[in-house]
């Protein structure tokens, strides 16, 4: 059973819309979650200015850690929409991932439209190569958030914790006023139940491991 389990997150809420259901998982099966967010989401602000939006958005992904019983969060503040694996952030997580020793990392996977997403992959895929070959190395999963997965590899029936996973999307407020997260990944959540996880649970969120 996974014990120490690190998400590599782009922005405030992507940890929650992708995998927010499986962290919840986490937490109650007794695992401590932390959360690296790469950027604050700053450039996200529609109509707010990047300072207030990045006071606004870290204040929103603290109470959804909250609410998801996270064990810590941290902000890395990298630039928002001008994401990049560049060597001082890989040698950076890196380092992290020595001391922390995750059993699981998850990251946005790889074919995400967002290119802060696959640059949030191959930030992970370039800190794991780093990794002395004497540690045992973490589990990757991908998960979903703007470009729904095509091939599946891991499915996680969230149908006990949904209700918890959508009270931590609602605390993204900012967000949710200018999309319905709440309503989209319900819905993705119900679709991958249905039609993926026979006989499982209503409601799943959907991974793939990385082909690196
Ligand atoms: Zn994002």
């Amino acid at each position: 059973m996974a014990r120490r389990i690190l998400v590599v997150s782009p922005h405030p809420d992507d940890e929650t819309v992708g995998c927010g259901g499986a962290l919840r998982l986490h937490v109650l099966a007794g695992a401590e979650v932390r959360v690296v967010f790469l950027t604050s989401g700053e450039a996200g602000g529609h109509g707010l200015g990047p300072d207030e939006t990045r006071r606004t958005r870290e204040a929103e992904a603290a109470a959804a850690a909250a609410a998801l019983g996270l064990a810590g969060i941290e902000f890395w503040r990298l630039p928002d929409g001008r994401l990049t694996a560049t060597r001082a952030t890989s040698a950076r997580l890196s380092e992290l991932i020595s001391t922390f020793r995750p059993d699981v990392i998850y990251v946005p996977h790889d074919g995400e439209q967002h290119p802060d997403h696959r640059a949030a992959a191959r930030l992970v895929h370039r800190a794991t190569a780093r990794l002395d070959g004497g540690a045992a190395r973490p589990r990757v999963l991908m998960f979903e958030v703007w470009t729904p997965l095509g091939e599946l590899d891991e499915l996680v029936d969230i149908s006990p914790v949904i209700d918890a996973k959508l009270t931590a999307i609602r605390l993204y407020a900012s967000q949710c006023r200018v999309l319905r997260f709440d309503d989209a990944l319900a819905g993705l959540a119900r679709y991958r139940g249905e039609m993926h996880s026979w006989p499982g649970g209503d409601y799943a969120e959907a991974y793939r491991e990385p082909r690196w």
